[in-house]
């Protein structure tokens, strides 16, 4: 590796857990659901996943809650996004490396959800990034190899100076190699590709 400049995480399933994003897309949604159409909260449970199931996380209006609310006829999502943010929680590892790392390293955000969804999860933990870049926001796309050779561009810094870590083999691993960075795919559930990192402690101990 060059000597690395910049550290770039994705957000949901890196440093974020699911539960803000379960809230969101499968309480607070079939909870709306429900009330509105009358059916009962399995029932809509039922209903609005199989709504998405048929979008699929290609398409990217999977991720934009925008359409989602727009779609169902729930209004606006704003007030939805707000309850939820309680919910929102970091992996037990991110404060301790994320300050180990600010000190030798920027530190960046690059994620593939829309900013209304990615400003709320990174709220406790903002102060340690110098940017934070959304793909579906920035350039109405997915986190494709494109979009990482926009976030280079725009922090000025080489690929093969920036080490990104995200839990999304496609997207996180595959896409921001393609475009010459350092990447590091992220398992925290261990079915392993091998070299696939369990946490964010690992990615420390390979900086070193
Ligand atoms: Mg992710």
């Amino acid at each position: 590796m060059s000597r690395i400049e910049v550290i770039s995480f994705d957000a949901e399933g890196t440093l974020v857990t699911p539960d803000f994003s379960q809230a969101i897309w499968h309480e607070t949604i079939p909870a709306l659901y429900a009330g509105k159409n009358g059916v009962e909260l399995a029932e809509a449970k039922k209903i609005v996943a199989q709504e998405y199931n048929k979008v699929g996380d290609q398409r990217l209006e999977w991720y934009d809650i925008k359409y989602w609310f727009r779609y169902f006829q729930l209004g606006s999502p704003e007030l939805a996004i707000q309850r939820c943010q309680a919910k929102v929680c970091y992996y037990p590892e991110v404060m301790e490396v994320l300050s180990s790392l600010r000190g030798q390293y920027k530190l960046i955000i690059a994620s593939g959800t829309p900013s209304e969804l990615l400003e709320p999860q990174l709220q406790g933990i903002k102060g340690y990034f110098i940017h934070t870049f959304s793909s579906t926001s920035l350039l109405n796309q997915l986190k494709t190899p494109k979009f990482y050779a926009y976030v280079c561009e725009s922090i000025r810094v080489n690929p093969a100076q920036i080490v990104h870590v995200g839990d999304n083999w496609q997207f996180d691993f595959l896409n921001s190699s393609q475009a010459g960075i350092n990447a590091f795919h992220l398992d925290r559930v261990g079915n392993s590709q091998q070299g696939s990192l369990a946490n964010l402690t690992e990615l420390k101990r390979y900086l070193s």
